[in-house]
């Protein structure tokens, strides 16, 4: 920005800017922002101050002359306090509510399975339908999980071995048709992303849950 000063108090002061978003703000009569309204108080008040858009950049020696003033005024100036908009707040606010958030996700004792899968906390939903979430999380129709409410005294399937979501995509004799290929302990996880990530697995998964649903005295008829 660069003040033309006037010779004489009847002469017009000219402000030259090449911030035509500070203009479009201070032109604009609904801004809230409180350095703007100062401003247009300041404008209107002060009649014989002008203010004028020139093009940046192209040789203008007074404006390139502002510009550094104003560059050495952020290493050498002298700090003064400057109110932030309502939108960084927001967006401050958010941000450390996402960092807590991610705090006792990481650090949490539930939900640790699916903490593996999807490590970052979001407000943007992650896209799984009720089967996926089910087999993610453990919390569906399998021994394991009416164990661990209590609804079991064991987390046996009906066949002998433990009642996990994974034992049903890859043993369970009854969801043979469903069966995904069993992973390796070490690539569980990637196992699971991949299943996650590809529509076919996807509906395989859908199918193989449905089932469980429908056919639950199939799981549990050896109950206690
Ligand atoms: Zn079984």
């Amino acid at each position: 920005m660069a003040i033309k000063a006037a010779s004489s108090l009847h002469r017009p002061i000219k402000i030259w800017t090449d911030s035509l978003s500070s203009l479009m703000a201070i032109l604009n009569p609904k801004s809230h922002h409180s350095i703007v309204r100062e401003i247009q108080t300041l404008l209107l008040s002060h009649k014989h101050i002008h203010l004028r858009w020139l093009k940046a950049h192209v040789g203008y020696l007074g404006n390139e002359c502002a510009d550094q003033l104003a560059k050495e005024a952020i290493t050498k100036g002298n700090p003064f306090f400057l109110p932030k908009p309502l939108s960084y707040l927001k967006a401050e606010i958010k941000s450390v509510a996402l960092s807590i958030w991610q705090g006792n996700w990481d650090n949490g004792e539930t939900g640790r399975s699916t903490h593996d899968i999807v490590p970052k906390v979001s407000n943007k939903p992650v896209g799984w339908n009720t089967e996926e979430i089910m087999f993610v999380t453990g919390h569906g129709p399998f021994p394991s999980y009416l164990l661990r409410f209590n609804l079991r005294t064991h987390d046996n399937c009906s066949c002998g071995e433990k009642g996990d979501p994974i034992h049903y995509a890859t043993k369970f004799p009854f969801t043979l048709s469903w069966h995904f290929q069993t992973p390796t302990v070490s690539l569980k996880l990637q196992w699971l992303k991949n299943i996650l990530t590809n529509n076919f697995s996807r509906t395989r998964l859908r199918l193989l849950m449905h089932f469980l649903c429908d056919e639950n005295n199939l799981i549990v008829e050896n109950n206690n």
